[in-house]
């Protein structure tokens, strides 16, 4: 378990002072303006030593992101935007942090944004998060008053300033490029890249987004120094999370543990337990829900990193986990994923536009017990085709739930197939005695596959 003096968010649950004299005495904002004596490279340096990756989800090495910025400050100024726009269903930690430690951002914000020559930093909030907004707005209010926000922020010499801006509740502005033109008062859809908004940014400017996460524990990296950090957790997979837990647990909780810490672990010691005990856990999605859900065999040892959830066709994400317990029916749980982002696409590039609907209706007819023997190939061609084939990363979001159900729990969808008893019965020639698996699964196969037409008469 992590140790409390290895702690970076110490008051998670709300337990202590969240406001200015209550960060202080928790050691935020101390020295603020010794850090930043240390220089732009190092700062970069000593960020990119710790291994630190984002955590918003894509586990992109946060000193590499940083040095992506001009060096200098030219024409255009360099813009620090805080990803705040925390809508991955499972994931509740940003906002732990910014009701209950939001000074922990805002010094990280004024380290970065300084790092990369940035005078101002704008947080975009999710729009629903109305007490989190309201404590930020307090906290900013409360740094510049006592001076650690202006024009010689901390006593460092350099000015900067932060300002919150409210999303209204699209998921897909939590795509980086998506937020910033949601900032600029236009739909928020994704920018192709290139240019990737360290060179065209907010406004046409240098800009890099953040998570919440990442940009909080910078300050703490930087007082108790990188080897700190990257002797926590696991080569590669450094330092400490945030975990959510959720469903099918006894005590569904927020817990900052070190990375790689092991699942079961993790959900025994801080969750109290799968409900009815480890054997009753079907399946669990460990890192919001676009990542592929994994099954208990898997999870009885799972270290929870990064590489080693890639390593199973699945992902950390933004380390959500939701626990499926046996009661839980896998397709219906799957289907609604399907259904959250054919309604959060935002229509711009085909394959997600449509294909996120075609899979959704596919996963209904499963639900309803209505699935057809070529649905099964024709879901997994479908997911395929979304998959690495749009402009953002949403069309994976979409894809790979439904990949995780089909590479785990296949013969789930095959039981629901509405031709079932006569497909069983044509590869066994056993008089009607249940066929195997494999045997459905290979006439499904061998089924003629459907054609998009009749897929859009659906
Ligand atoms: Fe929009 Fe989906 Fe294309 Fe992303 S993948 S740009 S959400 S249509």
């Amino acid at each position: 378990m992590l140790a409390e003096s290895d702690k970076v968010f110490r008051n998670l649950h709300g337990q202590a002072d969240w406001q200015l004299a209550g960060a202080q005495s928790r050691g935020v904002w101390q020295n603020t303006a010794a850090l930043l004596a240390q220089g732009r490279e190092e700062i970069i340096s000593k960020v990119k030593d710790s291994g630190l990756r984002g955590r918003g989800g894509a586990g992109f090495p946060t000193g590499l992101k940083w040095s992506f910025m001009p060096k200098e400050e030219g024409e255009f100024p360099h813009y620090l935007v805080i990803n705040a726009d925390e809508s991955e269903p499972g994931s509740c930690k940003d906002r732990e942090i910014l009701r209950n430690d939001p000074h922990l951002l805002l010094e990280g914000c004024l380290i970065a944004g300084f790092a990369m020559g940035a005078h101002k930093a704008y947080i975009y909030i999710r729009g629903e998060y109305w007490l989190p907004l309201q404590r930020l707005e307090e906290a900013i209010a409360e740094a510049r008053t006592a001076g650690l926000l202006g024009d010689n922020a901390a006593g460092s010499g350099f000015a900067f300033d932060i300002e919150v801006t409210r999303g209204a509740g699209a998921y897909i502005c939590g795509e980086e490029t998506a937020l910033l033109e949601s900032m600029e008062g236009k739909k928020g859809m994704p920018r192709l890249k290139p240019p990737f908004p360290a060179g065209v940014g907010l406004w046409g400017c240098p800009t890099t987004v953040n998570n919440v996460e990442t940009i909080a524990v910078v300050p703490t990296i930087l007082r108790r120094g990188s080897d700190w950090w990257s002797n926590l957790g696991r080569p590669k997979n450094t330092g400490t999370k945030i975990y959510s837990i959720s469903g099918a647990v006894e005590t569904p909780c927020n817990v900052e543990e070190e990375l790689g810490i092991p699942l079961r672990d993790l959900i025994e010691q801080h969750a109290g337990g799968v409900i009815g005990g480890w054997d009753e856990l079907q399946a669990v999605v460990p890192g919001g829900s676009s990542m592929p859900l994994l099954p208990k065999h898997i999870c009885d040892d799972l270290l929870m990193d990064f590489d080693t959830l890639a390593s199973h066709q699945s992902g950390l994400g933004t380390a959500a986990v939701i626990v499926m317990d046996k009661k839980t029916d896998l397709i219906e749980a799957v289907g609604r994923f399907a259904h959250f982002y054919m309604h959060e696409s935002c229509g711009q590039c085909t394959p997600c536009r449509e294909g996120c609907g075609w899979m959704y209706r596919i996963m209904k007819r499963f639900s309803a017990g209505q699935g057809r023997a070529e649905d099964l190939d024709l879901l997994w061609q479908v997911s395929r085709q979304v998959e690495g084939h749009t402009i953002c990363a949403f069309g994976d979001a979409a894809a790979w739930p439904i990949q995780g159900l089909m590479r785990h729990f296949r013969p789930l969808l095959e039981s629901r197939i509405v031709q079932a008893e006569s497909v069983t019965k044509s590869p066994t020639g056993e008089g009607g005695a249940p066929a195997s698996v494999e045997a459905i699964a290979s006439a499904s196969s061998a089924a003629t596959p459907a054609t998009p037409e009749a897929v859009l008469k659906d």
